[in-house]
Order: C-alpha cells, then sequence, then structure tokens
C-alpha cells in the first residue's frame, strides 16, 4: 500500500516513515523542509535500507501535490507538514492559520480529485486547553489558548465536517501529547533550530553545554512538586500509533479521535533527575516565574487507542531521556 506522508522530514514524520518502511508499506514524502534538512530523507534510508521517492514542495501547491498523487499512485495520507511552534503562532498568528489550515484544504482538495478515502491527521493535546479532569478523555471539553492549538482544533472541525459531506472516508485524528526520544539508530531525532522552547531539546543542550541553564517555569503550581507535569511519549512508540491508525482506517470508514500518550504524567523536576542519572551528566537549574499560556498538568487517558487501535506506548521515561540524549552526541 501506498501512503503519502506530508511533512516526512520532520521529527515525527521522519520517525513514521521508518516504521511504515520496516512494516513492509511503500511511501511517497512531501516536505518544503522549512523546518527540517534533506539529510533526513538519506538518513530515513539509511536506517531501513529502503528507498522512496521524496518532493520537495508545499502542500498549499494543489497543482504539485495533485502530480505527486496522480505520478505516485497514493492510496491513502499522513499529514504531518504544519508549523508548531506556540509562541511564534501568538507572534504570527497569520502565518499559522495561513500554513496550517491552507494547506490541509489543500491536501483534502486534491485528495477529493484523486477518490482517495483515507487521512490520519496530527493533532495535539493543546486542543484540550486547561483540562478540566485528569487524566484527558477523547470526549474532555476542547479549548485552545493560542493560534497554533487554534489551527489544529479547526481542522479538526473541517476534518468533521468533510467526513459528514463523505461519509465513505476513514478520518482518523490522533491527538499527540509531548514526543520526546530518537529512532534507535540516533540518525534521526529532534533537533530545532536556534534556541528550543520544548523542555527536552533544550534539557540536551544544557547537558551538552550549548546552554548553561535551563529555566524550570515556576515551582508554585498544584503539582507533586509545584513544577509543571506533562505527558512525555517516546517517539518511536508515537510512530507504530500510526501504523495501527492505518490498519484501522483500511478496516473501518469513518471519524475517529484517539489520544496518544503514555497516561503518566512527569513534572520538570522529575524529567530532569531522569535525565541526569540515566545520561550521568548535569543538567543545572534555575527556577524563574511562570511562563505566559502554562497549564499546571496535562497528561492523556489512552485507554480508547488500547481498546481500538491495540496500541500502548511502551518505553520508558528511561528510555526517551537516553535516547534523546544519544541522538545529540551521536550527531557531533
Ligand atoms: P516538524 O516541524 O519537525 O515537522 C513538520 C514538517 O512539515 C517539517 O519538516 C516542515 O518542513 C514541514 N512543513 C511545514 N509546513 C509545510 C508545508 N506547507 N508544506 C510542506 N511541508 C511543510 O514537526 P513535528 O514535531 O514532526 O510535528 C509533526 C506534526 O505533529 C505537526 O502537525 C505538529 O503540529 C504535530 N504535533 C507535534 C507535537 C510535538 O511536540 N512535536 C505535538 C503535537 C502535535
Ligand atoms: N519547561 C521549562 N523550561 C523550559 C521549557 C519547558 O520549565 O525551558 C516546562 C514547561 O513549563 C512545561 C514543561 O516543561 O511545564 C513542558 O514544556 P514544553 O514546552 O516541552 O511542552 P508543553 O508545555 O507545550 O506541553
Amino acid at each position: 500500500m501506498k501512503i503519502l506522508v506530508t511533512g516526512g522530514a520532520g521529527y515525527i514524520g521522519s520517525h513514521t516513515a521508518v516504521e511504515l518502511l520496516k512494516a513492509g508499506y511503500e511511501i511517497t514524502i512531501v516536505d518544503n523542509l522549512s523546518n527540517s534538512s534533506i539529510d533526513v530523507i538519506d538518513s530515513i534510508k539509511e536506517i531501513t535500507n529502503k528507498d522512496f521517492n521524496f518532493y520537495e514542495l508545499d502542500v498549499k501547491d494543489e497543482d504539485k501535490l495533485n502530480e505527486v498523487f496522480v505520478k505516485e499512485n497514493i492510496e491513502a495520507v499522513i499529514h504531518f507538514a504544519a508549523f508548531k511552534a506556540v509562541g511564534e503562532s501568538v507572534e504570527k498568528p497569520l502565518k499559522y492559520y495561513e500554513n496550517n489550515l491552507e494547506n490541509t484544504i489543500s491536501l483534502l482538495k486534491v485528495m477529493q480529485k484523486n477518490n482517495i478515502k483515507k487521512i490520519i491527521f496530527s493533532s495535539s493535546a493543546c486542543v484540550y486547553g486547561d483540562p478540566e479532569e485528569l487524566p484527558i478523555k477523547e470526549t474532555a471539553k476542547l479549548t485552545t489558548t493560542n493560534p497554533y492549538g487554534a489551527t489544529k482544533h479547526m481542522i479538526e472541525r473541517i476534518l468533521k465536517d468533510v467526513y459528514k459531506a463523505e461519509t465513505d472516508l476513514s478520518v482518523i485524528i490522533l491527538r499527540y501529547f509531548n514526543p520526546i526520544g530518537s529512532d534507535s539508530s540516533y540518525k534521526i531525532g529532534e533537533n530545532p533550530k536556534g534556541i528550543p522552547n520544548n523542555l527536552m531539546p533544550f534539557i540536551v543542550r544544557v547537558a551538552n553545554r550549548e546552554i548553561d541553564h535551563l529555566n524550570i517555569f515556576g515551582d508554585d503550581y498544584d503539582t507533586k512538586d509545584g513544577t509543571g507535569v506533562r505527558d512525555y511519549i517516546h517517539v518511536t512508540d508515537l510512530a507504530i500509533g500510526h501504523i495501527k491508525a492505518l490498519e484501522k482506517a483500511n478496516k473501518d470508514i469513518g471519524i475517529f479521535v484517539y489520544n496518544l500518550g503514555t497516561g503518566t504524567g512527569y513534572s520538570v523536576l522529575e524529567m530532569v533527575k531522569t535525565f541526569e542519572k540515566v545520561n550521568n551528566v548535569k543538567v543545572p537549574y534555575e527556577i524563574t516565574k511562570r511562563r505566559d499560556g502554562d497549564i499546571a498538568a496535562c497528561y492523556a487517558d489512552p485507554s480508547l487507542a488500547k481498546e481500538e487501535l491495540g496500541w500502548v506506548a511502551t518505553k520508558t521515561l528511561e528510555d526517551m531521556c537516553y535516547d534523546s540524549y544519544q541522538y545529540i552526541i551521536n550527531r557531533k
């Protein structure tokens, strides 16, 4: 089966591409490399020893995208391509609405034109805003606190409307929690340009002495030790979740929403301590004030994905911390 992976040169897309190829799927990747590099495509081929076609294009470009669908005989789509930086989305909302919404609409139009019925979409736990109940179920109220999250919420809504009008589709919305870690080859991983916003890439740079300390954004939350709690999930577990979702899309028509998280929340301090222990390094930190827009705690109830997809996360926090650091060390 031939799968189009949009944004497949990115962090989660590249890991999913590896798992798809390992599972025997054929793939085509399209990516405009706005937040990734061409080397990743070679690394995916190297890791899997398999070949595939890559097209450097913007998913918003319907004509070029249509050519890819026709030429490659695409049968299903996994749609990762998006901008994802929460802070930047607050400063440049139009950039986010334009890219994330327009590229999805173009993609859906081209799918329609080519009679393609299966799509898996990368949503995010940020559609839950500041959750009223923990762990979070898929049925929780949706509310967003920044333009990035709003794009995810809006695209979910678009997908629901498109499904209502075209009821023979299989649409799977995956709400990711906090992906970290790297493929065990350490040839692909998360390597953001500039100063990282997210916790794990920041910790890794501090451990690697590229930044002198970590600022912990607040220790006065109503959590186990006062620091923020999140559901960190190994990116390979997350990638395998897409294989399970594809199996579901091949079996059932409908629109389905799943949380992909471990179900366990860890605090910032627990992350720092585990990282230090597993990697035998120091991560100096200072407690600073809360980050604007942050929430105290967010973790999934992943039981629906277990029940309906047969998917559970298997990697431990130790695995995640070890693999995140190994990728950076091996990159040097
Ligand atoms: P990433 O930035 O590493 O990958 C996204 C890829 O899409 C990049 O390679 C980028 O060049 C490409 N891209 C962006 N806009 C494009 C366009 N218009 N046309 C073609 N290519 C385009 O991000 P990621 O962490 O791999 O995230 C993948 C998806 O998962 C995104 O939709 C993101 O919003 C979502 N997500 C990520 C996280 C996370 O913490 N990483 C959490 C929840 C959801
Ligand atoms: N965090 C932190 N210092 C940093 C980056 C993040 O203390 O430099 C905290 C943040 O306040 C949150 C947790 O780490 O409690 C995870 O933050 P991240 O941005 O990775 O994920 P998100 O908040 O988007 O779920």
